[in-house]
């Protein structure tokens, strides 16, 4: 079918990782390159498959911010179809209404957001969520990656929102539009600093002192590199660890456990060392996650590179879905167990 200048891209969403992720990539990609899209089988592989409230939110975000004409944005819907206008800067607000991910709504619509510049955008539900990136590797991992990308973009955090409560607030702010730059992020250097940060929100304190144990005995931490903090502003019940590290070129990566119930602290804590220990094993820059979530902006880019670890599903599903809406080469080169993915066709 023709729009009059694309004809529409089709998804089936049920391949690769089969979650949300397609449906997020697809939705940033179609508002800055114009090109609509459907998408059938939405979240196919998922327990409760279709549209929800977090997803639904994120279609509803890019559609207004780019004034898009959408059919099938409806709860429980495993059919959309989107057909984007341009992305506007504005104020904007979304709210997913529960516990769902902001920080995925932010995710989804951040391609256009940058297109836009100049805005001002409020995301409200969980901010500290297990399965999406919680606000702290947002802010600490991600964006520094952007700005030295040329994105005028910042983020703060006004209030957790911990699952299942939600009821978190993040505003990000945009400045003016400036096209994106690839920068080659292909070595590790020397760790400069490390920190691990447990949070507790209307929980035990003790339960951040003993994730703290597990990183300092574990990771070799001392005294001075653990904090641990009560939050005050969340609605709900909360935990989470995060455990950071800072190389000497300006790099950060962040990784976290996120407290449940009946999981015990310790539980908790082992979950970040292991993910912790094996990039620093790896002895790469990018973590897993950060790598999936660094594809689109170096695609927008056009240029650069990254190393990583082996590459997820989720990475490879966005690699795939990239090829469907932009041009750009795309190059995936095995080290060993670790990738090096250039953007731009051009190795060294
Ligand atoms: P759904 O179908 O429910 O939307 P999904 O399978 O598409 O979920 P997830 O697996 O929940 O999505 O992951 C979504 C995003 O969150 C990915 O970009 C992933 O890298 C990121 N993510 C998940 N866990 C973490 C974490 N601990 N730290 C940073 N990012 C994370």
């Amino acid at each position: 079918m023709e729009d009059g200048t694309h004809t529409r891209i089709r998804i089936d969403g049920s391949f690769g990782e089969g979650g949300g992720q397609i449906l997020r990539s697809a939705l940033g990609l179609s508002a800055i390159t114009g090109k609509p899209f459907e998408i059938e089988k939405i979240r196919a592989r998922r327990r409760k498959p279709g549209l929800l409230r977090q997803h639904l939110t994120a279609v509803h975000a890019a559609k207004t911010l780019t004034n898009a004409t959408v059919h099938g944005d409806e709860l429980g819907s495993k059919f959309l179809v989107f057909e984007p206008g341009t992305p506007t800067p504005g104020d904007y607000h979304f709210a997913v209404g529960s516990a769902g991910s902001a920080t995925l709504v932010f995710q989804a619509i951040l391609p256009p957001l940058l297109v836009a510049g100049r805005s001002r955008v409020i995301f409200e539900g969980g901010t500290h969520n297990p399965w999406a990136p919680p606000f702290s590797s947002i802010e600490k991992a991600f964006l520094p990656i952007l700005r030295r990308m040329g994105a005028p973009i910042e983020a703060r955090l006004e209030k957790h929102g911990f699952y299942p409560a939600g009821g978190g607030r993040f505003v990000v702010d945009v400045g003016e539009p400036s096209p994106l730059s690839g920068i080659d992020i292909d070595r590790r250097d020397k760790i400069v600093k490390r920190r691990a940060i447990a949070k507790v929100a209307q929980l035990e304190p003790s339960i951040a002192r003993r994730e703290l144990d597990v990183v300092a005995d574990r990771l070799g931490f001392d005294r001075s590199e653990l904090i641990a903090m009560q939050v005050q502003d969340s609605i709900g019940p909360g935990n989470i660890l995060t455990i950071e590290f800072e190389d000497a070129a300006g790099s950060h990566e962040v990784f976290t456990g996120f407290g449940e119930v009946r999981r015990s602290a310790e539980v908790v804590a082992a979950g970040a060392v292991r993910d912790a220990r094996n990039w620093l094993k790896a002895d790469v820059p990018v973590g897993v996650h950060l790598a999936d979530q660094l594809m689109i902006p170096f695609a927008m880019a056009g240029s650069g590179s990254f190393r990583t670890l082996p590459l997820s599903r989720h990475s490879l599903t966005n690699l795939t879905i990239l090829e469907k809406f932009l041009d750009v080469p795309i190059e995936v080169q095995q080290e060993g167990r670790n990738a090096v993915v250039r953007f731009g066709g051009t190795p060294k």
